[in-house]
């Protein structure tokens, strides 16, 4: 989502022909698009900030936005000026503030002349290269997890209208763009009026062209029949999920707030490698939540083993002020998580590399975005000894491996 935003800043600036530079001593403006999933992220934002303000600040505008810059006073649906003022007190060193959802005001805020403008096409273009394209569907969540902070940070669930994500992305197609990649918190229970996700993804299937789709990240709960039945069979659809499970123990399931069962993950792991034994299904998890026991954590570890799952973006559980969570003991030490940490990563390590063996002599198609680099099918990282052209798919062999991705 950080990357998105990022680039809808660049965007806008770049249209106002705005000179972008890696450096921020170089820069008279820095955007600091900031998470605010732990506090380590706050805390690595403020001190970088007292620790460059006096030598290296001079006159620059810093402008903080994303989820550390806002919490929403959902009584009176408005961003809270009490923690706007509390924040510009405790880092004096910051000029604006900016909800990342008044982004397009940013010429007025920065005073910068209309006639400038030398271009009014927004393209949410990855940062890296021309042919990954990352789409916000939405902004804010209603979902309340006991451990996030997301609702209270980026507020309740706005979705984006239909019409103008399909106007970016038939922009970035027609610009040779070749993974569409839709966001949202929980991007499967978009909608608009009475469209739903599928109805969503039905339409960009529909733009011409020779493209791939995903999305991220999905919601157990959320995740229909009908959206298994459209990944698995049609063709434009990325053979690759993250599902975000966070725990394979109902117990600490339903401490957390999520609304469903572990069983219902499993159901749609089941459905989905029946229909397509080579999908790939990845997931967020959360080890060290407030009471998991080792008996709670072997669960996880379990539906692991059971689902297959190739990749788990793993988060130690750390408090977060203002979560129904944070009023829970955290009771299991860092060492233990660090433990479940360890064990949990190697047992997906070796899922990894053992579905990666599978692939070996097996042709797959191969989306190149250098000579040398492309992304397959199934969304792995692959390398190439001979040379492709980029923005091409290619069916290439698989000729070997390792842990982070494929050599064809
Ligand atoms: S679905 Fe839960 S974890 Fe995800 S952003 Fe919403 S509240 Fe946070």
């Amino acid at each position: 989502m950080n990357t998105a935003d990022g680039n809808s800043i660049r965007n806008i600036l770049n249209s106002y022909s705005l000179t972008e530079t890696k450096d921020w001593r170089k820069a008279d403006i820095i955007f600091l698009v900031t998470c605010s999933i732990r506090q380590q992220a706050e805390d690595k934002v403020s001190g970088w900030g007292i620790k460059s303000q006096n030598k290296d600040f001079n006159d620059k505008t810093v402008i903080l936005t994303g989820c550390m810059a806002q919490r929403y006073d959902r009584e009176n649906n408005q961003i809270s000026e009490k923690y706007k003022k509390t924040l510009l007190r405790k880092h004096p060193w910051i000029t604006h503030i900016i909800n990342i959802k008044e982004i397009d005001q940013l010429p007025k805020i920065l005073n910068i002349d209309d006639s400038d403008q030398i271009n009014t096409q927004s393209i949410n273009y990855d940062i890296n290269n021309k042919y990954q394209g990352l789409f916000s569907t939405s902004h804010g969540c209603d979902n309340f997890c006991s451990y996030c902070i997301v609702p209270y940070a980026r507020g309740e669930l706005i979705n984006l209208p239909k019409k103008q994500i399909l106007e970016n992305i038939n922009n970035f197609i027609s610009n040779d763009g070749k993974i569409v990649t839709l966001l949202g918190q929980n991007v499967n229970s978009w909608e608009d009026e009475s469209r739903n996700f599928i109805d969503l993804l039905k339409e960009v299937e529909k733009i011409d062209g020779e493209f791939w789709i995903n999305f991220l990240s999905s919601h157990p709960k959320d995740f229909s029949n009908e959206l298994i039945d459209l990944i698995t069979t049609h063709e434009k659809f990325l053979k690759h999920c993250n599902i975000a499970v966070q725990s394979g123990s109902d117990r600490i399931l339903n401490l957390m707030n999520r609304r469903y069962k572990a069983q219902t993950f499993i159901d749609i792991c089941d459905q989905i490698k029946a229909k397509d034994p080579l999908f790939r299904i990845t997931t967020d998890a959360i080890v060290g939540f407030p009471t998991e026991t080792d008996d709670d954590f072997n669960k996880t570890i379990n539906l692991v083993k059971k689902c297959e799952v190739e990749m788990v973006y793993i988060g130690k559980y750390s408090q977060r002020k203002g979560t129904v969570a944070s009023k829970m003991t955290d009771n299991v030490s860092l060492s233990i998580k660090k433990k479940r940490e360890k064990i949990l990563r190697e047992c997906v390590n070796e899922i990894r590399e053992r579905k990666h063996k599978q692939l070996l002599n097996k042709s797959i198609p191969v989306l190149m975005i250098e000579p040398n680099k492309g992304i397959s099918y199934y969304n792995h990282e692959v390398i190439t000894e001979k040379k492709y052209k980029p923005g091409k798919i290619y069916n290439l062999e698989v000729n070997g491996y390792s842990r982070s991705g494929l050599k064809c």
